[in-house]
This record gives structure tokens, C-alpha cells and sequence, in this order.
């Protein structure tokens, strides 16, 4: 194996190479590694970080992925569905905030009044939200899971901003039978991943900005898994990577696989962005929420190794409680205008900017 330093100056790796950085835990080392994603984030991506505001729209869910907290069949969930005009109140206060972008995110449904409830939400989010700064409103990313490409094709029109029009669909993990161990149960097999991989062609045809991931230090999964993971990111050309560690939840189906040590998981998560900021180049990187559960300071350092987005929550405090994926979700009461104050400060001292009224899209979307 050559010299960390060596390592750390390609632009292309192997995959014991990429095996080899995801596993380091050396302080010294993994300091090296930071270092090295960092420079090359500024270098690729510029030194800003991007706001994305979320919008959890509803907790309603036909899915029931082992690990989420707001699964189908964890009926001590109360559900809600925000009202559009409360989803346009948020993406008004995004735009009045100078957030260039906001991401919708909900429960997967496919029936035709969700799929209605989204368009008509989305024209007016584009109507309401257009000004001087923002002359083509708000940049939008939607969450909304596994939907037919119609669908897709048909949100795209209702967003009137097709060149500014994201969507964000983890795959949650490249091993097929770990796929199959968190998404299938006796009484159903939920969801394939070649499904997923399907949506996430039909979106890039669609236009989309693609975005996706995983959920890192599931237990049973393996650096090598983690590896062909950031193999699957490139095999996708993803224009946006969003992933986080996965973390217990009281209302999963899972409690039997416990969750890796907090210490260990937020090292393998750090290094998982950095390695793939390394291998990937130009894309944007989100740093997680979930990071903060391990860490209070977990987002900046996920910006420390290498990401450039972040998404502080506009979700109406109501219904905050009842979105909670895994356990212990932060910022649960917080307010967003406090939040957003102390948010940028901390970037800030992490030697970047916020790019306020910028939509931030990833500079391998613009360069294709
Ligand atoms: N329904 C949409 C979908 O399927 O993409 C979006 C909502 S889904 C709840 C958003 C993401 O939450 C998933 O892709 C998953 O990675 C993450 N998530 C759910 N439960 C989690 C857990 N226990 N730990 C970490 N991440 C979790």
C-alpha cells in the first residue's frame, strides 16, 4: 500500500485503496484524510455551504423499511399531513431567509390525491416564491420515495423550475441482502432495490438533479459493502449525495440488531463522506441531521469533511415530534430564525460561507 500522503493526492482509487481510508482510525490519519476532502471540496465546490430547508410534508407512510420510525406498521405514530398553505408558509420563510432551496420530504404514498396534493403544492410554492433575489423562486428538492415516472415527469412540470429541480432518494445500501433484511418482512417484501435503481434512472431522464445514499454502519455491513456503495454513487453519476449513520429507533422493526458505538459510528460516517467527496469530485454532499444525534457538532464536522449542503428543519414545530425517523432527533423545538443565527455562525467558523439566495447546485449537474 503506498503512503497516506501518496493516497491522499489521487483523484482516482482503488477499491482496497478506498477500503483502506474508510477503516482508518488514527487520529493523525483520519486528521490527514479530513484535511485532504476539505481542500478538495474547496477547490472543486468553492467555499460555500448551501441551506436546503426541510419540509417534513407528512409522516403518512404505505412503506414499512425495518428501520424507520414512522414505518407503515408503528401505529403509536400519530400522522399528520401538512395543509399547502402551510408548506408554502415555509417555503416563503425559506426564500424571505435567503435559503436559495428547500426539500419536501414525506412518508411514500402513491395514490392520486398525494400525487395532486404534491403538484398543486408545488405550482404554489413556484408562484408564491419568485422575487428579485429568487426570479425562478425557490430551488426544490423532493423526497417522496419510489413513484412511476410519470409522476416524476408531472412534478417536474408543476415545479415551473425544471432547471433547478432536485430529488433526493437514498438506496440505502449497495448489498442486495442486507437490502432485502431491512425492507422485507414475513408478510411483505417492501421494496427491491432494483426498483429504486429504476426511479433513479427514470428521474435523471426526467431531468432531475439526482440525489442518493445510504445509511452508514448498519450493523452486519462491511467496509467492503460501504466501498461498493460509493462504486454503486459512481455507477448512478449522482449529482448530490445525502447519507447519514443509521441509528436505533423505537418504532423500527429492528431492535434485535442494535447500533454500532456512537464514537466508532461518527468516525465511519466522517470518513464515509470524506472518501466519498475524494472519489466522487464535484458533487454536493449533505451533512446529515442525523450526525447530530452522535455529535452536537456532528453537521459542521460533517462540513469539516467535506460537505457543502445543509438542512436546517422548517418543519412546523407541531409536527416534529411525530417525523421521527430514528430516536433522539434533534431540534425538535427549535425555532427556525434562532436556529438558522447560531447555524451560520458555526459554518462560519469552519472557515466557510453560507451561499445565501443561491440554489447550489452541484457544479458536476452544471458542467453536463
Ligand atoms: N419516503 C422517502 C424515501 O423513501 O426516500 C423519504 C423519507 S425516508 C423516511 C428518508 C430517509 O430516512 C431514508 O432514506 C432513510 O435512509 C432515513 N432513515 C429512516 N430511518 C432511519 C434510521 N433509523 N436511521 C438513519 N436513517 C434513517
Amino acid at each position: 500500500m503506498k503512503s497516506l500522503e501518496t493516497l491522499l493526492k489521487q483523484t482516482v482509487f482503488s477499491d482496497e485503496e478506498i477500503v483502506y481510508l474508510l477503516g482508518l482510525k488514527d487520529e493523525q490519519d483520519c486528521r490527514a484524510l479530513q484535511k485532504a476532502a476539505y481542500d478538495r471540496t474547496t477547490e472543486l465546490m468553492g467555499s460555500n455551504v448551501y441551506y436546503r430547508g426541510l419540509i417534513e410534508v407528512s409522516n403518512v407512510c404505505t412503506s414499512d423499511c425495518r428501520y424507520c420510525g414512522i414505518r407503515k406498521d408503528n401505529h403509536s405514530v400519530p400522522r399528520f399531513e401538512m395543509t399547502k398553505e402551510e408548506i408554502v408558509g415555509c417555503a416563503k420563510f425559506a426564500a424571505d431567509h435567503g435559503y436559495g432551496s428547500i426539500c419536501l420530504q414525506a412518508g411514500e404514498r402513491n395514490d392520486p390525491k398525494f400525487i395532486e396534493f404534491i403538484a398543486d403544492a408545488l405550482r404554489a410554492i413556484h408562484a408564491e416564491t419568485i422575487s428579485e433575489q429568487l426570479p425562478n423562486g425557490v430551488g426544490i428538492t423532493l423526497s417522496l420515495g419510489d413513484q412511476t415516472k410519470e409522476v416524476y415527469e408531472y412534478w417536474a412540470d408543476c415545479s415551473g423550475n425544471r432547471d433547478n429541480l432536485r430529488y433526493l432518494a437514498r438506496f440505502e445500501t449497495s448489498n442486495h441482502e442486507l437490502f432485502n433484511f431491512l425492507h422485507h418482512t414475513p408478510k411483505k417484501k417492501n421494496k427491491h432495490l432494483e426498483h429504486r435503481l429504476q426511479c433513479l434512472q427514470w428521474l435523471r431522464e426526467c431531468g432531475y438533479q439526482v440525489g442518493t445514499g445510504v445509511m452508514i454502519g448498519i450493523p452486519g455491513q462491511t467496509l467492503h459493502d460501504l466501498c461498493a456503495d460509493i462504486r454503486l454513487f459512481q455507477k448512478i453519476d449522482a449529482d448530490m449525495i445525502g447519507m447519514g449513520p443509521y441509528l436505533m429507533s423505537e418504532g423500527a422493526d429492528l431492535k434485535e440488531i442494535g447500533q454500532m458505538e456512537a464514537k466508532q459510528l461518527i468516525r465511519l460516517t466522517l470518513n464515509m463522506i470524506a472518501v466519498t467527496r475524494l472519489v466522487l469530485g464535484n458533487i454536493n454532499i449533505a451533512a446529515a441531521t442525523a450526525l447530530q444525534v452522535l455529535d452536537p457538532e456532528g453537521r459542521e464536522k460533517g462540513i469539516e469533511h467535506g460537505a457543502n449542503v445543509i438542512m436546517p428543519n422548517l418543519t412546523p414545530l407541531c409536527y416534529r415530534g411525530d417525523y421521527q425517523l430514528y430516536d433522539k432527533k434533534p431540534n425538535l423545538t427549535d425555532d427556525p430564525s434562532f436556529f438558522a443565527a447560531g447555524l451560520q455562525q458555526r459554518i462560519e467558523s469552519r472557515g466557510r460561507t453560507v451561499g445565501f439566495n443561491q440554489s447550489g447546485s452541484s457544479r458536476k449537474w452544471l458542467m453536463r
